[in-house]
C-alpha cells in the first residue's frame, strides 16, 4: 500500500506512528493509499524546521519573496493537468471541475506575488517637533494551516501563499482523506525557491492538529472546515494566546424572485447545487422560490438534472462524480428517507458500481424544521422552500445560524440592491449563484460560518499573517535636548 509521507526541512519524510487511515479512490471504492498520521515528535521536528527557518526567510527582501511567489505560480501554472488529476484521483471531482479549483487557488499566489503593495506601512513626517512617527507590517512567525478535503489544492494555497510572502514559515495540515496534493504543492514551492524547512506538510487528523494547537511556537492558525471543529479550534487556539481564523460550515439559500429569468435561475442551481456533488462550502444547498416562481422552477430544475452525468473522474465525459467516502455517501442518502419535503427526484437510483456515486437529488416544499433545511447536507440533495414574499425569503436568510454566501435571482435591481444591503451574510451574488470572491478582495462568511475577526486570503489575509509595529523616532539634536519628567506630548 501507497505511504503518504510528510514533508519537514524540503524533504519527504516516512511517517514513523503506528495509527494509520486509509485514503480511498472514491470512484472504485477501493483503497489506494494510507497515511500514517503524524506523533508528536513528527509535528514537533515540521514546527522546528519553521522555526529554524523562519529568521532567514523573514530576512530575505520582499522583492526575493515575491519573485519566489511568481515563480510558484508559474510552475502551478504549468502543472495544472499533473495537480487537477491528482487531486480527483482521491477527491472524485471531475478533472475540470479540479482544474477550476487549482485556477482558483492560483489567483492567490498572483495576488501573494503583489503583496509588497499591501505590506507598506504609514509614515508621519514632524509628528512632534523633530519626531516621525511610521509603521511597519511584521510576520508573526511560525503560523499552521488546517484544510478541508473540499478542496485540497484551493484552500492550502488561500493560506500559504500570503503567510509565506509576508516572512511567515508555514506547516500545513491536510485534510487526511485526500492528502498527496499537499506533497506536490510542497514540491513546486521548492522548485519555485522557497527555503527548506520553510514550509512543512503533516498528514494526520485530530492529533496533529492537537499537537499544533498545543506548540507555544505556533503563532497563528487558519483553518476551514465543519462548524463545529471550526469553534473548537478556535476556542483552543485563542485560550493558547493564539491568533485565529476559522471558517466553518455553511447552508446557502439562493432566492429566487417571480420575475427571474426561469431558464438561467434553473441553470444556477444545478450548477450551484450539484458541482463537485454538492461538496462546496459555497454550493447552493436551498433554493427559496418567491411566490410563483416555484412552479416553473422546480419541474426545470428536475429536467435537468435528469441529463446530469454522473461518473469517474477519469471519464471525461463525467459531470459529477462521487462522494468522498462510503460513510458521507450513506449520510446524505439517508436524508431522503427523512420527513418534512416531497422528494422530486431520488439520486439513490443512480448506481455506478461499488463506488461512493449518489445521484442529484431534489426536494420541493421542504418546511424549515426538518433536517433538510436545518443540516448542512454537503452533498448532492437540493432543497426548495416555497415563500409567499421578498421579506419571508429574507427572514430565512438572516435567521439561518450559518452566514457563508447567498444570492438572489431577479430582473429587479432595486430588489437586488435591497437584497444586498439586508443580507446578514459575508458573500452575496447578484443572479451569480457561487459569489467566492476574487483574490484580491477576501473571502469569509458571518454567523456559524466564520470563529475569528479577520476574512481569509485577499488583503485581509495579509492583515492576519501580520502584526503592525508603530515606530517614534527623533534623530539627536543636542542643541534642544532636556530632561522632561512630563508624558510625552505632540503640541
Ligand atoms: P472537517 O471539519 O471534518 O475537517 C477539516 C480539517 O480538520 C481536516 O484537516 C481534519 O483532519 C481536521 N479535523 C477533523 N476533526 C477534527 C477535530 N475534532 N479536531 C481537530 N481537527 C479535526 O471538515 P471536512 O469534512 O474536511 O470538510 C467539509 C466541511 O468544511 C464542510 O462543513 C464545509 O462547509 C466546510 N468548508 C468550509 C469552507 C469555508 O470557506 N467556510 C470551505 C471549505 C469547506
Amino acid at each position: 500500500m501507497r505511504i503518504v509521507p510528510h514533508w519537514i526541512n524540503g524533504a519527504q519524510v516516512e511517517g514513523a506512528g503506528d495509527r494509520r487511515l486509509p485514503v480511498w479512490d472514491p470512484a472504485t471504492g477501493e483503497q489506494q493509499a494510507e497515511v500514517v498520521a503524524a506523533t508528536g515528535a513528527e509535528v514537533r521536528a515540521a514546527v522546528q524546521a519553521a522555526l529554524d527557518a523562519q529568521p532567514g526567510w523573514r530576512a530575505a527582501s520582499l522583492s526575493r519573496r515575491a519573485e519566489v511567489m511568481f515563480r510558484f505560480r508559474d510552475l502551478v501554472d504549468a502543472n495544472r493537468k499533473e495537480i487537477a488529476t491528482l487531486l480527483s484521483s482521491e477527491h472524485g471531482k471531475t478533472v475540470a471541475d479540479a482544474g477550476g479549483e487549482v485556477a482558483r487557488g492560483l489567483e492567490n499566489a498572483e495576488f501573494a506575488a503583489g503583496a509588497p503593495h499591501l505590506l507598506k506601512g504609514g509614515y508621519s513626517e514632524q509628528a512632534a517637533t523633530g519626531v516621525d512617527v511610521y509603521s511597519i507590517r511584521q510576520p508573526l512567525g511560525v503560523v499552521a494551516g488546517i484544510t478541508p478535503f473540499n478542496f485540497p489544492a484551493m484552500v492550502p494555497m488561500w493560506m500559504f501563499c500570503n503567510a509565506l510572502v509576508a516572512g511567515n514559515t508555514f506547516v500545513l495540515k491536510p485534510s487526511e482523506k485526500d492528502p498527496s496534493v499537499s506533497l506536490l504543492l510542497a514540491d513546486l514551492l521548492r522548485r519555485a525557491g522557497l527555503p527548506d524547512g520553510a514550509f512543512n506538510v503533516v498528514q494526520g487528523d485530530k492529533s496533529a492538529v492537537d499537537a499544533l494547537l498545543a506548540d507555544p511556537d505556533v503563532q497563528a492558525v487558519s483553518f476551514v472546515g465543519s462548524t463545529p471543529v471550526a469553534k473548537a479550534i478556535y476556542e483552543a487556539g485563542t485560550r493558547a494566546g493564539k491568533r485565529v481564523q476559522a471558517l466553518g460550515g455553511a447552508k446557502n439559500h439562493m432566492v429566487v424572485l417571480p420575475d427571474a429569468d426561469v431558464g438561467a435561475a434553473a441553470d444556477a442551481a444545478v450548477s450551484a447545487g450539484f458541482g463537485s456533488a454538492g461538496e462546496r462550502c459555497m454550493a447552493v444547498s436551498v433554493v427559496v422560490a418567491v411566490g410563483a416562481a416555484g412552479d416553473a422552477l422546480v419541474p426545470a430544475i428536475a429536467d435537468r438534472l435528469g441529463k446530469i452525468r454522473v461518473g469517474p473522474a477519469s471519464d471525461p465525459d463525467s459531470e459529477m462524480g462521487p462522494l468522498i467516502t462510503r460513510e458521507h455517501r450513506d449520510r446524505v442518502a439517508s436524508y431522503l428517507d427523512t420527513a418534512g419535503g416531497d422528494v422530486v427526484v431520488d439520486g439513490r437510483s443512480v448506481s455506478e458500481g461499488p463506488g461512493f456515486f449518489l445521484g442529484p437529488s431534489l426536494v420541493d416544499n421542504v418546511e424549515k424544521e426538518s433536517a433538510y433545511y436545518t443540516d448542512e447536507i454537503f452533498g448532492p440533495v437540493l432543497s426548495v422552500v416555497r415563500v409567499d414574499t421578498y421579506d419571508e425569503a429574507l427572514k430565512l436568510v438572516n435567521d439561518n445560524p450559518y452566514g457563508n454566501g447567498t444570492a438572489i435571482f431577479t430582473r429587479d435591481g432595486g430588489a437586488a440592491r435591497r437584497f444586498q444591503y439586508d443580507a446578514v451574510c459575508g458573500m452575496v451574488g447578484v443572479n451569480v449563484p457561487i459569489p467566492v470572491p476574487v483574490a484580491y478582495y477576501s473571502f469569509g462568511g458571518w454567523k456559524a460560518s466564520l470563529f475569528g475577526d479577520l476574512h481569509m486570503y485577499g488583503p485581509e489575509g495579509l492583515q492576519f499573517y501580520t502584526r503592525t509595529k508603530v515606530v517614534t523616532s527623533r534623530w539627536p539634536d543636542p542643541a534642544t535636548s532636556e530632561v522632561d519628567l512630563g508624558f510625552p506630548k505632540v503640541r
